[in-house]
């Protein structure tokens, strides 16, 4: 193209590398679960948790009408009252317990402070992804937020990497992807040109035998917070 591409910049992955989206989503099921078992499910709670789990399986998490199938399930027609609260209760838990894991904030302010363009690139619906962000309060730092669902295509085909980059007017080689999953967010980022940060992951002995074998630009860290120890 004949630019001469200055910028550097960090992406990031959501769920589970900026937050623990995992555990609060577990907890925000519990309470929801417990709550309608006590508002007339007729089924013991553990029982219910494991017919929903199955239910997140089969239709994928960001599928809307999970309490809508459980209902069903239970007692053979969908239950609005218990519908509701299912779903009040699980957003209620779920927003009250979100914050982002510790230091991200710092983190996001050591890169700023260093130069970095700040991206998020993850697989997920666009407004989900968003509002994760913005109720976290961390919306202000990114330059670009980009989901599969905008792109046509998720992590870790390249072509999601590949708009990021694009968007973002930096070249591969002056960037770096963190995220918690290593075929997802990694390999993807590396198949794409960029370096790897993993997070709260640990590596395989395949993994690590692939990162040697192939000399791959791949760093792990315990977590975020560790961040600025390599950038
Ligand atoms: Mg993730």
């Amino acid at each position: 193209m004949g630019e001469n591409f200055e910028e550097k910049a960090v992406f990031f992955d959501i769920d589970d590398t900026l937050l623990d989206t995992s555990s609060f989503a577990e907890l925000a099921r519990h309470a929801a679960i417990n709550n309608i078992v006590e508002n007339g499910l007729p089924i013991e709670q553990d029982h219910a948790y494991d017919i929903l789990k199955e239910i997140i399986k089969e239709k994928g998490s960001n599928y809307g009408k999970h309490f809508n199938v459980l209902t069903k399930r239970v007692i053979g027609a969908e239950d609005p009252y218990l519908i509701a609260l299912g779903m009040t209760t699980y957003h209620n838990v779920k927003f009250s317990l979100l914050e982002p894991f510790p230091r991200t904030i710092a983190i996001l302010i050591y890169l700023k402070k260093k130069g970095y363009q700040i991206g998020a690139i993850t697989n997920g619906i666009t407004i989900k992804q968003w509002e994760k962000l913005i109720r976290l309060n961390l919306h202000p730092f990114f330059d670009i937020v980009l989901t599969s669902e905008e792109v046509g295509y998720e992590k870790p085909h390249p072509a999601i990497f590949e708009e990021a980059l694009r968007r973002m007017n930096c070249s591969a080689d002056k960037s770096v992807m963190v995220g918690n999953k290593f075929e997802t967010d990694i390999i993807g980022a590396i198949n794409a040109g960029m370096a790897g940060i993993l997070v709260n992951s640990e590596l395989t002995y395949e993994q690590e035998q692939m990162i040697e074998n192939e000399k791959l630009d791949v760093t792990v860290l315990h977590n975020i917070s560790d961040v600025d120890t390599v950038l």
